[in-house]
């Protein structure tokens, strides 16, 4: 038996020996995934259900790798992070996602905020800062246009770090969002101490709105916070009419989601950006 350090055993199981030939296969795979040209980013726009106007837009990492297939981030993310390999990725995401959006904005699309993950490994690390100005200064693109995503549960780990890194990022212009909102440990006094622009209520409290009163409160509680702190809000996830309107009945405005959009390839995106500017 395996100990996990959280007082219990876990016991040794074939499937945990197939998992950790899966993740070899990944993580070998992964090495040559920059160098093959295998990743690339999707991007989900952001809607202002009021004005019908896309605000920004999430780049979101794909990977399709010949053997493997199309590889979902929820799976390689973590691995990148494990390996190191997350350093480059990170870094190639950073740069993608900045010159596709300084690419918009030289076609003629009225500027819209690109919001790019940043991992709980890329945010440790003393060069964030470094790293993301070398990825401004490398695209041309002005840092008001640049939103990273981190989580609660980064907050809390090192605060002094944190409150550092986030300040001289909001220093520079680039905007800071919660992601999955409501999901971490995050302290509500704690909130205020971080130059944060934008919550993004998570997708599970979302997907039950409609149906369950206490996904409501918590959405109404979420509101108020960011009203009070003169935060942005987005919700998370938002895939049926119901999900809208109970949301937009709670004065929730803008949304991310299947119900205006999948996660969608930069050329596919240009064009919804494109017939949401105002004729
Ligand atoms: P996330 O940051 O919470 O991203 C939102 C996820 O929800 C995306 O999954 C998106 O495709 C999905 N989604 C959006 N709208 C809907 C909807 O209406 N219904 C449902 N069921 N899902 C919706 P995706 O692209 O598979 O990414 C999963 C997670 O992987 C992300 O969660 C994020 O944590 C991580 N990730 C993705 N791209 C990156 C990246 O470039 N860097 C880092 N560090 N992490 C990334
Ligand atoms: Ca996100
Ligand atoms: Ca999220
Ligand atoms: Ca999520």
């Amino acid at each position: 038996a395996k100990h996990d350090g959280r007082n219990t055993f876990r016991f040794y199981a074939p499937e945990m020996d197939k998992r950790a030939s899966e993740r070899l296969l990944i993580e070998n795979h992964l090495r040559r995934a920059l160098s093959r040209n295998e990743l690339l980013l999707h991007y989900q726009p952001k809607v202002d259900s009021r004005s019908g106007r896309v605000l920004g837009v999430e780049a979101l990492a794909r990977w399709e790798n010949p053997e493997l297939g199309l590889v979902s981030p929820t799976r390689f993310i973590p691995v990148a992070e494990e390996t190191g390999l997350i350093e480059s990725i990170g870094d190639w995401i950073l740069r993608t996602a900045c010159a596709q959006n300084k690419q918009w904005q030289d076609e003629g699309i009225p500027p819209i905020v690109v919001a790019v993950n940043i991992s709980a490994t890329q945010f440790r690390r003393n060069d964030l800062v470094r790293t993301v100005c070398a990825a401004l200064e490398a695209t041309g693109l002005a840092p008001q246009w640049l939103e990273l995503e981190i989580t609660e549960s980064m907050l809390m780990q090192r605060p002094e770090h944190a409150e550092a890194i986030l300040r001289q990022l909001a220093a520079m212009g680039v905007g800071i969002a919660l992601d999955d909102f409501g999901t971490g440990y995050s302290s509500l006094a704690y909130l205020k101490r971080f130059p944060v622009r934008n919550l993004k209520i998570d997708r599970s409290f979302v997907q039950e709105i409609h149906t369950a009163p206490s996904d409501a409160a918590i959405v109404r509680a979420v509101v108020s916070l960011a009203k009070s702190m003169d935060l942005d809000l987005v919700a998370e996830g938002v895939e049926v009419r119901e999900q809208l309107d109970c949301l937009a009945s709670l004065d929730c405005h803008v949304y991310q989601g299947y119900y205006f959009s999948k996660p969608v390839p930069a050329a596919l995106c240009a064009s919804l950006l494109r017939q949401s500017m105002p004729v």
